[in-house]
């Protein structure tokens, strides 16, 4: 960009783009002298662009020199508004050119225009003060904010202060609250409880009011019904008060005249002094209560004795007499209940047998004194106990089974059995026991009759050993003569003499039967011992039946012995035994029935069971003598019997066997008709 000037400052011209920066054409500013186009802006009052180009000029056309101007403000007219100027900003220089001479021809003006760059500068410089004119702000902001929240904080710290100060209060204020309602509450409370304990007393008295009334009607219900007769006497006015049931039991009629003597007179004369003396002592002043007296009386009407509970008392006011009054009760009754368990006390306390009543838990409600010398415990001891105590460990289930029994109404009768007394010792007793009944009928407890069989025990286990080594002996001698006579029989079996072998087959028999009777013995004395075993097999009951039948048959029995019916049964049991059942069935048929009648036998099975049964036509059983001929050494007596040999031991025998099998032997039997022995053993083994 340049302007060429004359030495005299006229435009020469310039330069495409000096016009373009200063928006004029060459026309407009050709020729005219430089101050001319362009003046200072007359807006501006301290606009200096004249003076320093000037300067700058005038230093030129002096020194011959270029001079560089600072960057300057010189605003240019405004084509467009005429008046008006442009801002513009320039950093001009002038160097002269020189003629040969060395004057100055022309002065070129170079300038550029930075009024974009200066502009920028100052917006620049603007923002950059407004900046730090804002920082300043915020730094004042920042300030007047931090003092603020020094405030605000001393302000909270106040506030804290005082929120502190305000919650102790309404802690203090609330616990005073609390207080008083809680004193509230208590006295509410004492005023609900002391309310309830109003309406209770209020119940109570309703209610104690509601029993005195029921109380008296009953009261005179109960007098009614006991017959308590009552009586009342005031000596002042000689009124004199007699119940209806007070003349009922003194058999006095209500047309019979009283007077205050009549009871006197009643009295039975053996009680009449000590009972007068009594009564005529609650007569006198200063002593205190009634009489309370059990005596005798006689009847006005029938002279009949009873027996009466007398009360009486006196109301006294200054030691006076007032009123006497009493009941009277008719006690006879309870007399003779009285004197009949005393007298049934007197006879279980002096029975030689234990006598003991338990409930139906087995718990001992009485002890007699032969239960102490028998047992060894007191009364005090084993009341409250139960009867466990005195039974061995391994016979603990039979109380059970006692007690199911009596349950179901029965007694249990002479069952023996062990019980252990307090010092260890086994005790043999038979054992009764029955039901104790009210009178209703309804089992109010059992008692238990203990008698002490030790005794006979031992007699019986001497007499046991006994029979078993008499039993023995005497096999040893009967087996020789068994083996003699069988080499007699082989000897003599072909002797003339007929006589002979009769004599010896009749020698043989006998030998047969007293060897069965010893056996019999012998086992009883080992069933006694406990020495008895059984030992089980299987075989078929038929085939056993059979040679039972053709035993008995061998000794020439003249009797119709038929097997009548027998089912095909295995059954499992000790074969010999089985065997000695049979054998003594049928030998007591063929004993006690006449020669030539009919022996049955029959064998069935039913019900997981065999049955056998062996019918006769002979004596048959008595029903009195049915329960026991099972029993040891039972044998029946009559006349019919008499003559008929035996011990009584084989259907005890038999009976035993057929128990330890599990089994049943019973009879059916009509005297003179003939009987029928069953048995029965279960198939299961
Ligand atoms: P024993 O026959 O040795 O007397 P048992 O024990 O075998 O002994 O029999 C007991 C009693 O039963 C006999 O004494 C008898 O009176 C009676 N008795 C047994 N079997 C019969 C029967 N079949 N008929 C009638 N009475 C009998």
């Amino acid at each position: 960009m340049y302007l060429v000037l004359s030495p005299d400052l006229y435009i020469l011209t310039a330069s495409d783009l000096y016009l373009e920066a200063i928006e004029s054409t060459r026309e407009v500013i050709k020729g005219k002298h430089i101050f001319e186009a362009f003046p200072d802006n007359p807006e501006l009052p301290d606009a200096d662009g004249v003076q320093n180009i000037n300067t700058s000029l005038q230093t030129v056309l002096r020194t011959k020199k270029i001079h560089y101007m600072p960057v300057q403000r010189y605003d240019v007219p405004d084509r467009n508004n005429p008046g008006k100027f442009i801002q513009r900003y320039w950093d001009p220089s002038h160097t002269p050119v020189l003629d040969d001479e060395g004057n100055i021809s022309y002065i070129i003006q170079l300038a550029t225009n930075v009024t974009d760059k200066i502009r920028a500068e100052q917006a620049l410089l603007k923002s950059h003060r407004e900046q730090a004119e804002t920082t300043e702000q915020i730094k004042d902001l920042n300030n007047e904010l931090i003092a603020t929240n020094i405030q605000l904080r001393e302000a909270q710290q106040q506030l804290s202060l005082l929120n502190g100060q305000l919650e102790q209060r309404v802690a203090i204020r609330t616990r005073e609250l609390a207080q008083a309602n809680e004193e509230q509450a208590a006295v509410n409370e004492e005023m609900v409880a002391t309310n309830e304990e109003l309406t209770e007393i209020q119940e109570h008295l309703e209610q104690t009011n509601r029993e005195l009334a029921a109380s008296a009607s009953r009261l005179r219900l109960a007098v009614e019904s006991t017959g308590l007769g009552t009586w009342e006497y005031v000596p002042d006015t000689g009124e004199l008060y007699w119940s209806k049931e007070c003349r009922d039991i003194f058999g006095i009629e209500r047309y019979q005249p009283l007077d205050f003597g009549t009871y006197n007179r009643q009295i039975h004369p053996e009680d009449h002094d000590w009972v007068t003396a009594h009564i005529n002592t609650c007569l006198k002043p200063g002593i205190e209560g009634g009489y309370e007296l059990s005596h005798r009386i006689i009847r006005l009407n029938n002279g009949e004795v009873r027996w009466v509970k007398a009360q009486g008392t006196v109301e006294f006011e200054n030691e006076v007499p007032m009123r006497f009054l009493g009941t009277v009760l008719d006690i006879t009754g309870l007399k003779q209940v009285e004197e009949q368990s005393a007298r049934l006390a007197a006879i279980i306390t002096s029975s030689d047998d234990a006598i003991i009543s338990k409930t139906l838990e087995s718990v001992i409600m009485s002890w007699n004194d032969a239960a102490q010398r028998m047992f060894g415990y007191t009364a005090d001891e084993m009341i409250g106990e139960t009867m466990y105590k005195l039974i061995p460990t391994d016979r603990q289930e039979e109380e059970p089974m006692i007690l199911s029994r009596l349950k179901r109404g029965e007694r249990v009768e002479h069952f023996e059995t062990k019980r252990q007394a307090k010092d260890g010792r086994l005790i043999d007793v038979s054992l009764t026991i029955s039901p104790i009944n009210d009178n209703k009928g309804n089992i109010i407890g059992v008692s238990n009759i203990a008698r002490d069989i030790s005794e006979r025990k031992q007699d019986e286990a001497r007499k046991n050993d006994f029979i078993g080594m008499v039993s023995h002996e005497l096999k040893t001698p009967l087996t020789s003569l068994s083996a003699i006579l069988q080499v007699l029989n082989t000897k003599l079996k072909r002797s003339k003499d007929g006589f002979v072998p009769e004599a010896l087959n009749r020698a043989n028999q006998q030998v047969k039967k007293m060897s069965t009777m010893i056996n019999g013995f012998l086992n009883i004395s080992r069933l006694e011992s406990g020495k008895i075993q059984i030992d089980k097999q299987a075989f078929i009951i038929g085939d056993l039946i059979k040679e039972v039948i053709a035993e008995i048959s061998l000794t020439g029995v003249a009797h119709i012995i038929e097997l009548q019916s027998c089912d095909n049964v295995v059954i499992h049991a000790d074969r010999e035994k089985i065997f000695s059942v049979l054998t003594n069935l049928l030998s007591n048929a063929v004993k006690y029935s006449p020669k030539g009648s009919n022996v049955l036998i029959n064998c069935n099975q039913q019900d997981g069971k065999v049955l056998v049964s062996v019918s006769d036509e002979g004596l048959g059983i008595r029903p009195e003598d049915r329960d026991h001929i099972f029993d040891r050494y039972y044998r029946v007596e009559s006349s019919r019997t008499r003559h008929i040999s035996g011990f009584g031991i084989g259907l005890y025998l038999s009976a035993e066997i057929i128990q330890r099998h599990d089994g049943e032997i019973w009879v059916d039997s009509k005297s003179g008709k003939g009987s029928t022995f069953y048995f029965s053993l279960p198939l299961q083994p």
